[in-house]
Formats: structure tokens, C-alpha cells, sequence
């Protein structure tokens, strides 16, 4: 947010409050970004935690690979991850790479150490690889979180292209079967990998049928798996969140008049900002959800999910 904004709302989230006013109800104007958008370029800006996130030791001395973390929820979970004393491999694409340095900066000013691994998940022999390249950097691996996502919004099946159909499964679901996989030679007992899913994953917007069915794929991928790995000490976990104000949304993530009202219709009666999804991540990655085993942790503003 602004440093304007900032001072207003700049109480960390362990401090009581309302969450109905913890934050404002944006109303974005209209604004259109190329795939992928930046957040550097968003307006209003977004509170990922650099003013806001409190760390209390929770994951010190972790290793952390975060993919699409320059931006949005996963820089908020990579700044809150560093904030409870993780050292953090980021995945970006190369043209997020102004984000990416942002976040870097979080991470290196809370005292950890951060990588940069640029590169295309939908490229097969990069995923495979990603996970030896983090794991080599940070001298190991016991956290995954697969949070990157495209989301194109598209009115009609008519219109809907088999490339896009393609290309957003191959980077919202292949991509975290080949990243998870090539991560397992590395993972000891204690690690967690969460996976980002959505509540577009049980109530599908009409617009968005390819990525909807993805998210539903990565909540019975992270159930499946999760029992798989449970006997080897190692958790597999989702988080779904609902409407977020970050750069997918302008990227063609939604129809452009529907931006002003972004988030408005949950119960709290807002949309979320990344750092608020932070605590989940940081919940189910560490040590104390040692009990919590695919599970799928809804952060959304109070929509009724199954
Ligand atoms: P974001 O645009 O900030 O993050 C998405 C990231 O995905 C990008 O920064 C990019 O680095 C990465 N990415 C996309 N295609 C890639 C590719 N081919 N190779 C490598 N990286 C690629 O937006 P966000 O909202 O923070 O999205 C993060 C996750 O949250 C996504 O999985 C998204 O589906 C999910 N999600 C977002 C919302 C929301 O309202 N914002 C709601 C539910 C789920
Ligand atoms: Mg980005």
C-alpha cells in the first residue's frame, strides 16, 4: 500500500482489530496489465507485509522453495516465511524480475538469505530441475509451496483456445506434479508442501472454466498425495483462497468491469490483501500443524465452502 495507506492500516496481524476495517474496500479502477502483470504497476497498491507481517520465530533455520513469488500472495509468503526465519528460493518468470528484486529485498532485510531461480514452469525440463537448483542454493529443502497460476478469464467455450486450455493446466497443475516430484529427493521427514488452490475450485465463475478445474485438480492432487506421503514425515497441504488484490486480476484474470467491485460481494464485505493469506502458509509449514495432513485451509472472506 501506499506509505499514505500505510499509516493508516499499518497494525501487524497479530494485533486485535475488526478484520471488516483492518483494510479498505478498494474499488480498483479499470486497468489492464500483459500476462503477467506486475505489482509494481498495480492500483492500489497491495500489502504483501513488509509494514504489516510480525514474525515470531515459527519456521527458523527453514529452506523454502516458493514458485510465483515475486508477486501477490506468494510474496507475501515468501516475506512472512523470511519473517519467521526461512531462508527462500524464488521462482519467478525473468520479466517479474523488478518484483522479484523487491522481494528479495524483504527477505535480505529480515536477515535471510534469498535466491532467484527465473524460469517458465510450463517448460518440462525446467521444473525438474527447479527443486536440485534451490536445494543446492540453500544448501537443502524442507518447504515447497507451489503458488504460481495463470488466470485468463474468457466468456465463451467457443473462445477459448486449446493453447490457453494447454498452457493453464500445464502451469496450474503439471507443473506442480513435476516440481513436487523432482522436490522428493531432497524433502526430509518435517518438511510440508502446500499447494495454492482457490474457491473457484468448488464455485466456478462461468468465465473461467479452464483455470476452475485446475484448482479442483490441485485439492484431490494434494489429498491423494498427502495420504502417500504422510508415512514418510512429510505434510502435503492447500490453501484456498478467495478474491486477492494482486496483479493476476489485471492480467486478464477478470473481466474489466467487473475490477471496481473486485472482492466486495464476500461476507467481510472486502478483498483480501496477500498478507493476510501469509499466516495461513507459515500455519501449515510449520512444525505445530504437525497433526494437519490434506487438509484444504479456505482463506476467503467467509464464502461457505464444502
Ligand atoms: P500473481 O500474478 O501475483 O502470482 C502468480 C504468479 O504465477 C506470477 O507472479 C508468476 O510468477 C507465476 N507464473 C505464472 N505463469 C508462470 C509460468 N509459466 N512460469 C513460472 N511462473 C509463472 O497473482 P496471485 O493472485 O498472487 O496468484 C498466486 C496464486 O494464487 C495462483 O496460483 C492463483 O491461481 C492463486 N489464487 C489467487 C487468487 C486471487 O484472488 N488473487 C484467488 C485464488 C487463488
Ligand atoms: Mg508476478
Amino acid at each position: 500500500m501506499s506509505n499514505q495507506d500505510t499509516d493508516n492500516t499499518r497494525t501487524d496481524q497479530l494485533t486485535f482489530q475488526n478484520p471488516v476495517t483492518r483494510y479498505p474496500s478498494i474499488s480498483p479502477p479499470k486497468q489492464d496489465q500483459p500476462e503477467p502483470g506486475l505489482d509494481r504497476d498495480l492500483e492500489p497498491e497491495t500489502d504483501r507485509g513488509e509494514f504489516s507481517y510480525r514474525g515470531t520465530g515459527r519456521l527458523e533455520g527453514r529452506k523454502a522453495l516458493i514458485t510465483g513469488a515475486d508477486s501477490g500472495i506468494g510474496a507475501a509468503v515468501a516475506s512472512g516465511f523470511a519473517r519467521e526465519g526461512a531462508d527462500v528460493a524464488l521462482n519467478s518468470l525473468p520479466e517479474e524480475q523488478a518484483d522479484a528484486e523487491e522481494v528479495c529485498r524483504i527477505i535480505e532485510a529480515a536477515g535471510r538469505k534469498a535466491v532467484q531461480l527465473p524460469g517458465d514452469l510450463t517448460d518440462v525440463g525446467f521444473c525438474s530441475e527447479l527443486a536440485d537448483r534451490a536445494a543446492e542454493a540453500l544448501g537443502g529443502l524442507d518447504i515447497v509451496v507451489n503458488n504460481a497460476g495463470r488466470q485468463i478469464a474468457v466468456e465463451a467455450l467457443e473462445e477459448l483456445s486449446e493453447e490457453q486450455w494447454t498452457r493453464t493446466y500445464e502451469t496450474n497443475i503439471r507443473a506442480i506434479f513435476l516440481v513436487t516430484k523432482a522436490a522428493l529427493r531432497h524433502l526430509p521427514a518435517g518438511s510440508a508442501i502446500i499447494n495454492t488452490t482457490s474457491v473457484q475450485a468448488y464455485s466456478p465463475s462461468p468465465t473461467l472454466v479452464d483455470y476452475a478445474s485446475t484448482k479442483a485438480a490441485i485439492n484431490n492432487f494434494t489429498k491423494g498425495l498427502a495420504q502417500q506421503l504422510a508415512p514418510k514425515g512429510i505434510r502435503v497441504n492447500a490453501v484456498a483462497p478467495g478474491p486477492f488484490w494482486t496483479p493476476l486480476q489485471v492480467s486478464a484474470g477478470q473481466p474489466k468491469e467487473a475490477l471496481p467491485e473486485f472482492g466486495k460481494s464476500t461476507p467481510i464485505g472486502r478483498a483480501g490483501q496477500p498478507t493476510e493469506l501469509a499466516p495461513a502458509y507459515v500455519f501449515l509449514a510449520s512444525p505445530e500443524s504437525s497433526y494437519v495432513i490434506g487438509e484444504t485451509l479456505n482463506v476467503n472472506g467467509g464464502m461457505p465452502t464444502p
